[in-house]
């Protein structure tokens, strides 16, 4: 578990600019909008059952398959959610390896005239937050789920941080220089909308 000991976060209720969400009615579950977006894995994922293992559940990549190794004691249903969380596992760092963070991080600085952090890095730890900044030693840390997200929402976080770079407080200042990035109203709609997945994700 990483820590989280930041105050200036890309989280649900960092911008005062953004759209209240809309009621949802209470008798039906709001309906999951297919994401077209969104990559498709790169692998399969195939569980195999061993009599052999008796506590610990692995993973392995051979070629395009992910293997999910269970007990052969453990129930369907918990099977099912151990396969879920490696196939994420292996997705997350397949989105993250495809994405040069340094090169769209100067890119973006150089587009929007602001500094270039020290260094930037994925980070598998986060729950609550999408990017953290510190200033002080010019870092700047992103949830890897952002890594399968639409470049334009990941160039929003990374822009939002780097600007946490010149301005720490969510000022006037501060939103002046982010929204020179067209896309993030939108972005920041997208990343609410998505706060509310944060529980599935381990
Ligand atoms: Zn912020």
């Amino acid at each position: 578990m990483q820590q989280e000991p930041l105050p200036f976060d890309t989280g649900p209720t960092m911008s005062r600019a953004a759209p209240a969400r809309p009621a949802v009615p209470t008798t039906e579950p709001e309906p999951k909008a297919l994401d077209v977006e969104q990559p498709r894995w790169p692998f399969e994922v195939q569980v195999v059952r061993s009599t052999r293992r008796k506590r610990t559940v692995g993973a392995q990549m051979k070629g395009d398959v992910l293997f999910v190794t269970v007990p052969s004691w453990m129930s369907r249903a918990e099977e099912a959610v151990w396969r879920d969380r490696w196939a994420d596992r292996f997705r997350r760092k397949a989105n993250a390896d495809r994405v040069d963070l340094r090169e769209r991080s100067t890119t973006l600085a150089r587009r929007y005239d602001l500094p270039r952090p020290r260094e930037i890095h994925w980070s598998d730890g986060m729950k609550s937050q999408w990017g953290s900044c510190t200033p002080s030693i010019s870092t700047i840390r992103l949830s890897s789920r952002l890594a399968a997200f639409p470049s334009w929402v990941l160039d929003y976080v990374i822009v939002h941080e780097l600007a946490h770079l010149v301005v720490l407080a969510h000022n006037d200042e501060f939103w002046r220089i982010v929204h020179q990035f067209p896309k993030s109203e939108r972005a920041i709609g997208y990343l609410i909308a998505r706060s509310d997945d944060a529980e599935d994700i381990d």
